[in-house]
């Protein structure tokens, strides 16, 4: 049983440890190792960099050191006698230590053998502590048994000499134990010997897995229990995909790559000696005991998932061999790898085209610089020839991988991978896929890491739910309903759809915040009066560099300003959805753009409640047109703000009345001239007929209106002033409609030429419709479109129902995003 730096790290935890070990010591004997103190190791190595700079506030780092592990003592070990025993042999160890430092701090010197030394107590100092805990501990000694070998610089295990040890060192340890009723050997992890200088050394960082695996390896161990802080060997890092979930159960070739990948979870070297034995390996989870955890062994029961999981290496660089004399050259690539392995550097990715003539491998930053050199030098002589170029270098990287092997019965894994890569904007530099199929490695710009991460855990369904990440700018009328909606749909479709609406940005005229993790809908408008200062240019540069996975920008604001963001949105891949006309209305170039590159990018650009709020008259018309009809004609109301005035427009209301209580009732835009104007409408016909195919300018519309220009001069507030001198004409005319039973309708129309219908003509005009027209008798603020198409040519078309309206509005939006995230 290996227990990791958090499982030691905190009273909470060890005492847990205690149970945990001791139940299980109750079934049968146990080796428990353990690691140090969480962020020991790390503070160790710190603190002997300060003491070598002379840096003498190394000494109040020591200090908390000391005090972190004395407060444990204090708090876990009862029985005073045992608790003095354990003081004294752990000041032991730090006054070693103290004398140590103060030795660095003095001659300003730090050999890796010091730090080597260095390091190994905060192994020592855990295991003193475990063991005098434990019922029934016994600490040994991991030096006189773990022992390393001096290879190219680098400690590397003398795996036949341990295994000799161990087993000697446990059947002396059997006997004691027998002897003394000493069940529970708590060995310190991490921490060995070298076996020809017997200098104190290590397996590397996280090698405390490695010490619990050679052991269980060396001794026949029924299991290997790796106790750590998650529930298990997950489908990725935890830390950065949210959704990740607990594998039940891995292949060990699966484990293996997945590790070697960087899977953190266990330290790589670790499956093999346990894997060979055939010796099963179980992560649990130290704070949450009950969790099944994961199982790895040989054969698993055959679950169907191609992809078990991902994991990625930060720190990647790619070195490019590149050179004509290379194609057909038998040898390249054994100078390459001779090379580097005789520098004792790594390769874990390598790319070869099959014209030959470039080769990629895939190293750590740290080793990077030494790659290049010993490459550059051993190809000297072809770079002097110009046969081959010296070497390219590309750092910043990362390299992920993607693991399952029941990959290799799966058609059609790689197209998904890149598809889903491509429709997210990330470009994949250099690939590799090994003819056993397990495993698909490759490598992308490192700031698009957390993203690549995102997407194919999304896309591959590790993820038990779909996440579409979605910025609202505008809490206005339909934004703030919108929020509403969402706040309350949240739920049902996480539940039902398997989709999480993560809100991760929200503006105002004011302000504006960003959330990844996203935003708590209960409580948006406090967050939001915390957030940014307002500023658009700000707000698009901070949402572009969030870099975030299926993503959209959701538009409900009426702002020119905000409506010349979409373009740069949608060519960083996130959908843009517009409540607001400005931009499917602007003129037809940047209309016509916008929707190109959403096509180019694979993303969408949708603004359905541009006409007819939540009425669905953009979309049909698109499936009609896709599927081949011809918009001939389009008759249409489609000012919710006009109809309203004229249906409210009686002897007792006034013209001017009618107009406030429009925009009291909030029917009208905030500034009522742009409905009196027909600018509402003109550009909701201009959609239209762009969405019919025709190429159409705002100015190509002819005008027929009812209030005269000057009053679209000058203040809102002059205007305001002077509406009531329209009133009087306006009762003379409306009285003899009346007598001609008869309707004012504002109505918007798109007329094609019959014999040719590439010629067209487009106008807004106050209609008086006479009764028994499907126009008389639509009621309040209700929208109507007549469609008459090529099939539809008799009995045109008829799409009719409330064309305003928060609620409406916001549920049309709101179906355009869930169109994107085509659950
Ligand atoms: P310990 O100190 O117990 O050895 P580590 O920090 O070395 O713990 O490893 C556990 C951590 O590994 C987790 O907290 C998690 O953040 C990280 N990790 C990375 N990839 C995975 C994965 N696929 N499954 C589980 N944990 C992972
Ligand atoms: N304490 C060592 C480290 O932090 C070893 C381990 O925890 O496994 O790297
Ligand atoms: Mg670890």
């Amino acid at each position: 049983m290996k227990f990791g730096g958090t499982s030691v790290g905190s009273v909470k935890s060890i005492l847990s440890l205690k149970e945990i070990v001791e139940t299980e010591a109750g079934r049968g004997p146990v080796v428990v190792v353990v690691s140090a103190l969480n962020g020991i190791t790390d503070k160790l190595i710190a603190t002997s960099e300060m003491a070598k700079n002379g840096d003498s506030h190394y000494r109040d780092e020591f200090e908390a050191m000391v005090n972190r592990h004395h407060q444990m003592i204090d708090a876990i070990i009862q029985d005073d006698k045992k608790r003095v025993d354990l003081f004294n042999s752990v000041d032991q160890l730090f006054d070693q230590l103290r004398s140590i430092y103060y030795g660095v701090f003095l001659i300003h010197d730090l050999s890796e053998k010091t730090q080597d030394a260095i390091v190994s107590y905060g192994e020592r100092l855990s295991s003193h502590i475990v063991a005098a805990m434990i019922k029934n501990g016994m600490r040994m000694n991991a030096r006189d048994f773990i022992r390393t070998e001096n290879k190219e610089g680098k400690h590397v295990l003398d795996t036949e000499l341990t295994n000799k040890l161990v087993k000697e060192a446990f059947a002396s340890f059997r006997t004691k134990a027998t002897n003394a009723s000493k069940t529970v050997a708590v060995v310190p992890g991490f921490i060995a010997r070298d076996r020809d200088s017997h200098e104190t050394t290590n397996l590397g960082r996280g090698g405390s897995d490695y010490t619990a695996a050679i052991i269980a390896a060396a001794l026949d161990a029924e299991i290997l229990e790796i106790w750590t802080d998650v529930d298990g060997f997950m489908t990725a890092d935890p830390k950065v995909i949210k959704s990740a979930y607990t594998i039940n159960e891995l292949s060990y070739v699966e484990a293996m790559e997945l590790c070697n990948f960087g899977a953190k979870v266990i330290y790589p070297p670790t499956i093999y000696p346990v894997c060979i034995k055939n010796i099963p390996i179980k992560v649990k989870n130290t704070f949450n005991p009950e969790h099944p955890g994961t199982l790895i062994k040989d054969k698993i029961e055959d679950d169907n998932k191609p992809i078990k999981g991902i994991s990625s290496i930060k720190g990647t660089t790619l070195i490019t061999v590149t050179g004509l004399s290379m194609v057909g050259v038998i040898g390249v690539n054994r100078r390459i790898f001779t090379t580097l392995a005789d520098r004792g550097i790594s390769v874990f990715m390598v790319s070869q085209a099959s014209s030959e003539n470039s080769t990629s491998i895939g190293v750590r930053d740290e080793d990077a610089e030494a790659a290049a050199e010993v490459l550059n030098a051993e190809f000297a002589k072809e770079i002097e020839t110009g046969a081959m170029y010296p070497m390219q270098v590309e750092s910043g990287l990362a390299t992920i991988a993607i693991v399952g092997e029941n990959m290799k019965q799966t058609p059609g894994i790689a197209g998904k991978l890149f598809g889903t890569l491509g429709r997210s904007g990330i470009s994949v530099i250099a690939c590799a896929q090994g003819a056993s199929e397990t495993n698909i490695s490759f490598v992308v710009d490192g700031r698009f890491l957390r993203k690549s991460l995102n997407v194919l855990h999304d896309s591959f369904f590790l993820s038990e739910y779909k996440v579409l990440n979605i910025f609202i700018c505008g809490i206005g009328t339909v934004g703030g309903m919108l929020l509403e909606q969402i706040r309350t749909q949240q739920q049902f479709l996480m539940q039902s759809r398997r989709l999480k609406l993560n809100v991760v940005g929200i503006s105002d005229v004011d302000n504006f915040v960003l959330d990844r993790d996203g935003i708590d809908l209960d409580n948006y408008e406090q967050i939001l009066r915390a957030g940014f200062a307002a500023n658009t240019e700000h707000m698009r540069d901070e949402i572009v560099k969030m870099n975030i996975f299926n993503s959209v920008f959701v538009d409900c604001t009426a702002s020119r300003q905000i409506a010349t963001l979409y373009q740069t949105f949608l060519e960083h891949n996130i959908s843009v959805v517009a409540a607001n006309k400005i931009a499917a209305s602007s003129d037809y170039d940047s209309y016509l753009k916008l929707k190109q590159t959403a096509r180019d990018r694979g993303v969408w650009f949708r603004y359905e409640t541009n006409v007819g709020a939540g009425l669905p008259i953009i979309g049909t018309i698109n499936d009609l047109c896709n599927s081949g009809d011809k918009i001939l004609k389009i008759e249409a109301i489609l000012s919710g703000t006009l109809n309203f005035i004229f249906n409210e427009i009686a002897a007792d209301v006034p013209f001017s009345e009618t107009v406030r209580r429009a925009k009291e009732q909030r029917y009208s835009e905030p500034d009522p001239r742009i409905d009196l104007s027909g600018t509402d409408v003109i550009r909701k016909l201009v959609i239209l007929t762009r969405e019919a195919g025709y190429k159409v300018e705002q100015d190509d519309v002819e005008k027929h209106l009812f209030v005269p220009d000057s009053y679209f001069q000058g203040s809102i507030d002059d205007f305001w002033a002077k509406l009531p001198e329209l009133d009087a004409d306006f009762e003379a005319r409306r009285k003899v409609l009346e007598a001609e039973n008869k309707r004012w309708r504002f109505v918007a129309t798109m007329e094609a030429d019959e014999n040719d219908p590439s010629i067209f003509k487009t106008s807004v005009a106050l209609k008086e419709v006479p009764y028994g027209h499907p126009f008389y008798g639509l009621e309040g603020s209700n929208n109507i479109v007549l469609l008459t198409t090529e099939r539809y040519k008799e009995y045109p078309m008829l799409i009719q129902g409330y064309g305003a309206g928060a609620a409406v509005t916001a549920a049309g939006v709101f179906a355009n995003i869930m169109s994107i995230a085509n659950i």
